[in-house]
């Protein structure tokens, strides 16, 4: 028997959602209109609804979004930005395209989220704000962290938390600014790329609609320098609408998932997510020190798995020769070492998640079973 069970499968979504989506895009096409328009408006009315906060910008991308929420800080050269190297290096883009340098934190052994305890302890003067990542879809410690900051404004990157909370408050609402990305794999998806930016403050909600606009206070006015071109489509904004909708139930799923996952790899050794409302299973990442031979077990099986992430960001090759490159960060390097990412997402099957787990099992160890 090999049955093929991939790590994500896009085209596998509900009938009614793929109907409703024709539908939006086709009217779209119709409209004549593709970028920034009544779309894009509603869109990003709904989804700051969604996240309990007052105002949306939709931009081209999760790194944009970030890049543009520090340049809404005016945060540039000789600027420090504390973040995690566990993320997927897309906040030291962001902080590196400002010409502004990291400074990384290491990260929680249960969360693998930045630790508040070594934010407070690494914290500097220049440091003018806090990128915080949210996970696999786990929300980070907010509360300890926003105290560790003192008054440095903190970003949240909410790029795998799509509808995360902690005491019914979403990931993005706790920041001073919010930023998501929609890539097509995430739990509020496009059909393309997208991002939005989320905040209470008026004023940079103001500065990130400048900014991914040339700057533009008016057509054709420049009035903030450091302006680009990053904006949302009217495609992207009717799908993504749609989506929205679909978004608590593909989130209940996930859970399901890694709900049924943590019931049969339960003493098979691995590190398991706990699962609850602060963790909207973006990724299911086991944790053990056998990843490697794990991931060559499930290879022969036929079943998908990455690693999210293999190399931390101070010791890529980009990021080589330079001074903030060298950091103390002995949680982040063990955990690079050590997850491995299982199938998880909406449209995956109940015996599909069993087969996979009966692998991990028995590769695991000749007692566990499901
Ligand atoms: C995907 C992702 C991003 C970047 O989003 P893009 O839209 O691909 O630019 C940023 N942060 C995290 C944590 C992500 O997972």
């Amino acid at each position: 028997m090999n049955i093929k069970i991939p790590l994500n499968d896009l085209s596998r979504q509900p009938a009614a959602l793929g109907r409703e989506i024709g539908d939006a895009v086709r009217d779209v096409m119709a409209s004549g209109w593709y970028i920034l328009g009544p779309q894009v408006e509603a869109f990003e009315a709904e989804f700051a609804g969604f996240c309990g906060v007052a105002h949306g910008v939709g931009v081209g991308n999760g790194t944009d979004a970030l890049e543009l929420a520090l340049r809404a800080l005016e945060i540039g050269p000789g600027d420090q930005v504390a973040a995690v190297a566990n993320a997927g290096g897309y906040g030291t883009a962001a902080i590196r395209a400002v010409g502004a340098e990291p400074l990384y934190i290491d990260v929680q052994e249960d969360s693998m989220t930045m630790d508040s305890r070594a934010l407070a302890a690494a914290i500097e003067p220049r440091t003018r704000a806090v990128i915080v990542t949210h996970l696999y879809g786990r929300m980070a410690d907010m509360t300890a962290l926003l105290a560790s900051a003192g008054g440095v404004p903190v970003i949240e990157d909410c790029a795998q938390a799509h509808g995360a909370r902690i005491c019914g408050r979403i990931a993005g609402a706790w920041g001073v600014l919010g930023c998501f990305s929609f890539y097509p794999t995430k739990n509020l998806g496009a059909v393309g790329d997208g991002g939005a930016v989320v905040t209470g403050d008026a004023g940079l909600a103001a500065r990130v609609r400048s900014l991914r606009q040339y700057g533009w206070s008016s057509k054709y006015r420049s009035h903030s320098p450091g302006g680009r071109n990053s904006r949302l489509d009217e495609m992207q904004a009717a799908v993504l609408r749609v989506k929205l909708r679909y978004l608590e139930e593909g989130n209940a799923r996930r859970r399901k998932i890694a709900c049924l996952y943590n019931r049969w790899l339960s003493g098979a050794g691995w590190r398991m997510p706990a699962v609850g409302d602060d963790y909207v299973a973006h990724l299911y990442v086991l944790r053990g020190a056998r990843r490697d031979g794990l991931r060559d077990a499930l290879r022969r099986a036929s079943i998908g798995s990455d690693v999210h992430y293999p190399v931390p960001d101070h010791l890529q090759e980009s990021a080589r020769g330079r001074a903030w490159a060298a950091p103390n960060l002995p949680v982040t390097e063990r955990c690079c070492s050590e997850v491995l990412t299982l199938p998880c997402f909406p449209g995956l099957h109940d015996d599909e998640v069993r087969m996979v787990a009966e692998a991990v099992c028995a590769f695991s160890a000749p007692t566990s079973g499901v």
